[in-house]
């Protein structure tokens, strides 16, 4: 079992201890469990930093890694917001802290943020879908310290006329973005915090997820996003079939930011042991 995209209290918007979600993850079967901290440079809602104790985490986490193993093994990884103008200062974080794995998600665009809807305002859903897109693939352009992307269409999430919008509108913005992330060698996640909203499928949908795999795409994580001890995990079962359906047969771990590889049907093998 794997889930590579969790928080524990050293993120801003998350309470819970990392030992908590640690004995969560562990009373789930979790065998691969990254932590993945939110760190969100020049965030735009200045009532939140999004910053990171690096070192007071990196200690923590080593020393759970130590403590825990052999029945879990804990990834130190990082959720990086990105947005243009903070690339480099991100990237020299990244290398400094050696982590085993980077998802860079878009938070922000325009310099404005998506949670608060700041960043809607006066834009038609088709316009706000695009010009997410394009300064996410923009920044994916520039950026190299990272290993997938996180939670790709979630703009829609914080304005759901975005979700009326017709993915063929978007495709070829969407698919300009999908060949960025192939040609570099990085990948995308499941982020199946999806279905807790009004859709019916984990982030991204799976209409991108084919696009993906024909555009030669194969590098998937797959992640919770799990800001509660019981939300670790959620909703496999139904991302698991969305994933084969198209086309996938393995799921991405990563360690020393190196990926390797675990077939889908074993994940589904321990999904059933823990159910039982
Ligand atoms: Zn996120
Ligand atoms: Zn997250």
């Amino acid at each position: 079992m794997i889930d590579s995209h969790n928080h524990t209290s050293f993120s801003e918007d998350c309470k819970i201890p990392l030992n908590e979600m640690i004995e969560s993850a562990i009373s789930k079967g979790i065998k691969h469990y990254t932590i993945t901290d939110h760190l969100d440079l020049d965030y735009q809602d200045k009532r939140f930093t999004f910053s990171l104790d690096h070192q007071a985490r990196r200690e923590a986490i080593f020393k759970a890694q130590a403590f825990y193993k052999p029945k879990i093994n804990i990834y130190y990884g990082l959720e990086c917001g990105v947005q243009p103008h903070i690339i480099k200062e991100a990237e020299a974080v990244i290398q400094k802290e050696q982590f085993d794995f980077v998802i860079a998600s878009m938070h922000t665009t325009h310099k404005k943020d998506l949670y608060t809807q700041a960043f809607y305002h006066g834009l038609k859903p088709l316009e706000a879908y695009k010009a997410y897109i394009n300064e996410f693939a923009w920044c994916c352009e520039v950026m190299n310290e990272f290993s997938v992307v996180g939670h790709l269409d979630i703009v829609k999430r914080y304005d759901l006329s975005l979700n009326e919008v017709n993915l063929e509108d978007v495709k070829d913005e969407i698919c300009q973005l999908l060949k960025i992330i192939i040609e570099k060698g990085k990948g995308i996640e499941i982020n199946t915090s999806g279905f807790n909203d009004i859709f019916q499928h984990a982030f991204p949908h799976p209409t991108i997820l084919k696009w993906y795999k024909e555009l030669g795409g194969s590098i998937i994580t797959l992640g919770s996003d799990a800001h509660f001890p019981e939300k670790i995990a959620q909703h496999y079962e139904e991302a698991l079939n969305q994933i084969e359906s198209c086309g996938f047969e393995n799921i991405t771990v990563f360690k020393h930011m190196k990926p390797f590889e675990i077939p889908i049907s074993d994940v589904r093998a321990s999904l059933k042991l823990d159910i039982l």
